[in-house]
């Protein structure tokens, strides 16, 4: 009978890439996903270790598996893989000693070879550190939509900002070959993909590590996917603002299939604050891409991240946050309260700010955007936006999709198998549009 597996991911959109290409390499292996760890005689937890709070779910998830193990008439294997197996590594061991899989992201496109080790009797597989580049594995990637596809682009991080691990735990930054990235996307066009979405730590920075024979920028890495021939939409993430030229704003605004939309993390909007964060940027200078990128491209959606109670960050370098919301009128800001990870720089600067002080300050700058979104969504009422409806169904006669400047929208009209089409908007709310589909149906490009 053929062996089966289960996969828990936590984390970002790199962490989903790859569950996705774990599942293509055990499929390859013979094996086959379930959905719940209960049927499965291989668990894994697909970590992240951005937060405690997701750290601690991944341990809490490991606790469930192990129990799973003991009881179990079967055989079962369990293990962690991710950014907190890379940090904590065979630590894992003391609290699970019948762990089996402790493998880091440098060694997951292996995960094949150390899952026949280990249901061969080979004993624990623990592997961490750095690994060898290979990017062939990427081709076996299983996607869970047949629609929507991320694409990696880079992996690991040069930039250091000093609160956040994944440096350490994913490596410095290595860019995938030109070549291997157009020819996935070419064939995820054929395969009828209509959203293509490029993913790094930094995308800005791609090919940074090329050598002068081979050297390409992102901005050309853009132009040739918008050259691709097909009818599919492009979005990548995530910028970082110390790395933005204007040719790859020019290239976005020329474009005819890169959407209008740049997720650009602030982080916090007072220099002192941001130089302890090793960012590297000012909130002048943020502000100054920012009027570019709305100068120059229609209808464009700037999103971002902010962390709130930075060690040191006082009443006045919130004031600075706040002032700098306001001038960037964010379409929509994700934010978090600082987070303390060990082996951070960060992690060695004394906490000045209570947990009660940084819940406040969230809720002030939750509060704020709130009102800040509503105000930037009321500017579409009655214009007519191109979208991708995904083919469900919210409610009866409101179809769910997103704008090209991504952006959630629910349209009334009868039950549609999906695709591109223009929608007036009729109605706002902060995060997210509702509208009828345009008399002149047309396709969304
Ligand atoms: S750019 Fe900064 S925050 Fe983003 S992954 Fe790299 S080090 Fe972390």
């Amino acid at each position: 009978m053929k062996k089966t597996f289960f996969i828990h991911t936590f984390g970002c959109q790199m962490n989903q890439y790859d569950s996705e290409l774990v599942d293509g390499i055990l499929s390859k292996e013979g094996m086959v996903r379930v959905d719940s760890y209960e049927k499965a005689d291989i668990c894994l937890v697909n970590s992240c270790s951005v937060r405690e709070l997701a750290a601690q779910k991944a341990r809490s998830e490991l606790g469930m598996f192990a129990a799973y193990k003991r009881k179990s008439k079967k055989p079962v294997y369990y293990g962690i893989i991710g950014c907190l197996a890379e940090q904590e590594g065979k630590h894992f061991l003391v609290k699970f000693p019948d762990i089996d899989f402790i493998i880091g992201p440098a060694y997951e496109r292996q995960i094949g070879a150390y899952a026949k080790k280990v249901l061969a009797g080979g004993g624990t597989a623990v592997v961490t550190g750095p690994g060898k580049e290979d990017w062939t594995a990427d081709e076996l990637i299983k996607r869970e939509s047949k629609k929507n596809a991320w694409v990696t682009v880079s992996k690991g991080c040069n930039s250091f900002c000093s609160y956040c691990v994944v440096p350490y735990v994913r490596g410095r930054e290595t860019s995938r070959p030109f070549g291997s990235i157009i020819s996935e996307v070419e064939k995820l066009v054929g395969e009828g993909y209509k959203e293509i979405n490029l993913l790094g730590q930094n995308v800005n920075t791609y090919g940074k590590d090329f050598s002068a024979i081979e050297k390409k920028d992102f901005s050309e890495l853009l132009k040739a996917v918008d050259d691709i021939k097909g009818e599919f939409w492009v979005r990548f993430w995530t910028s970082h603002p110390k790395d933005i030229p204007l040719k790859l704003i020019e290239t976005v605004a020329s474009s005819k299939k890169i959407c209008p939309h740049f997720h650009l993390p602030i982080q916090s909007g007072s220099d002192r604050i941001l130089k302890l964060m090793n960012r590297n940027y000012t909130a002048e200078s943020y502000l100054r891409i920012i009027g570019e990128i709305k100068k120059r491209i229609k209808n464009v959606s700037v999103t971002s991240d902010i962390i709130v109670g930075f060690p040191g960050e006082t009443e006045a370098d919130f004031r600075r946050t706040l002032e700098l919301y306001k001038k960037a009128a964010f379409d929509v800001a994700y934010t978090y309260t600082y987070s303390a990870r060990k082996g951070t720089k960060a992690f060695d600067i004394k906490e000045t700010v209570s947990e009660t002080m940084k819940n406040e300050r969230l809720r002030e700058l939750m509060n704020i955007q709130r009102e800040i979104s509503q105000e930037v969504n009321d500017k579409y009422i009655g214009q007519v936006l191109p979208v991708l409806l995904d083919g469900t169904v919210v409610e009866d006669n409101l179809l769910n999709g997103r704008t090209n400047n991504n952006k959630p929208i629910f349209v009334e009209g009868n039950a549609c198998k999906g695709g591109f089409v223009r929608v007036k908007i009729t109605e706002t709310k902060p995060f997210s549009l509702k509208g009828v589909l345009a008399q002149d149906v047309r396709k969304g490009l």
